[in-house]
């Protein structure tokens, strides 16, 4: 297992994840069947899951890449997602299954789920690898979850504290000595 010394408690291994991966896309696979969803990674933290978790899948499925920031929260109206790197297609008619690796207040994927539906998306569903539910201050409920976590700083697996340890295979607590005050995306 890659671990790290500035990881204080590892709460996921390597092969705890996989195991879970191959689960939810398993229950992917037999929801959509048939219907071609389209997985939309938000980058940078979902893309190791979601390279993952999309060889995992069984059915036909095609994928795009999305980079965004929130603004405001869920009780502003819409807009409130500023979009760095967009999709490339239209969304008319389509499944979308926004891939997330952390929902913590839920404020970006509340915005952003309003976005893909606001553009003609027929169906707009949320799989995450984390889920933080005591932190939730938005109306969202991720349809896939792998993991229920407390309310705790993680790292690995695609998510970062500064920009490092996102090769990390494992997903675990960070040590209260490496964090320098504030989090970062
Ligand atoms: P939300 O809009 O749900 O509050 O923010 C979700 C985003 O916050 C995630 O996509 C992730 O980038 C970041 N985030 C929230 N909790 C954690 C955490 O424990 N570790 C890391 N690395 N990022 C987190």
């Amino acid at each position: 297992m890659k671990t790290h010394v500035d990881m204080e408690k590892v709460l996921f291994s390597k092969e705890e994840i996989s195991e879970k991966v191959a689960e939810v896309a398993k229950q992917i696979s037999a929801d959509y069947e048939g219907k071609n969803p389209l997985l939309i990674c938000v980058l940078k933290g979902a893309s190791v899951f979601f390279v993952d978790l999309i060889r995992e899948i069984s059915i036909d499925v095609e994928m795009e890449f999305m980079s965004v920031s929130s603004y405001g929260n869920s009780t502003q109206s819409s807009g409130r997602v500023k979009i760095e790197k967009d999709v490339g297609i239209d969304l008319t008619g389509r499944n979308v299954i926004i891939v997330e690796d952390i929902v913590d207040t839920g404020n970006t994927l509340f915005n952003l789920r309003k976005l893909l539906s606001a553009r003609g998306a027929s169906d707009v569903k949320i799989c995450c690898l984390l889920d933080k539910p005591s932190r939730r201050t938005a109306d969202i409920k991720p349809d896939y979850v792998c993991f229920e976590i407390p309310d705790e700083f993680v790292i690995g697996y695609g998510l970062d504290y500064a920009e490092k340890y996102r090769n990390l295979d494992c997903v675990g607590v960070i040590k209260s000595s490496a964090v320098m005050g504030s989090s970062s995306k």
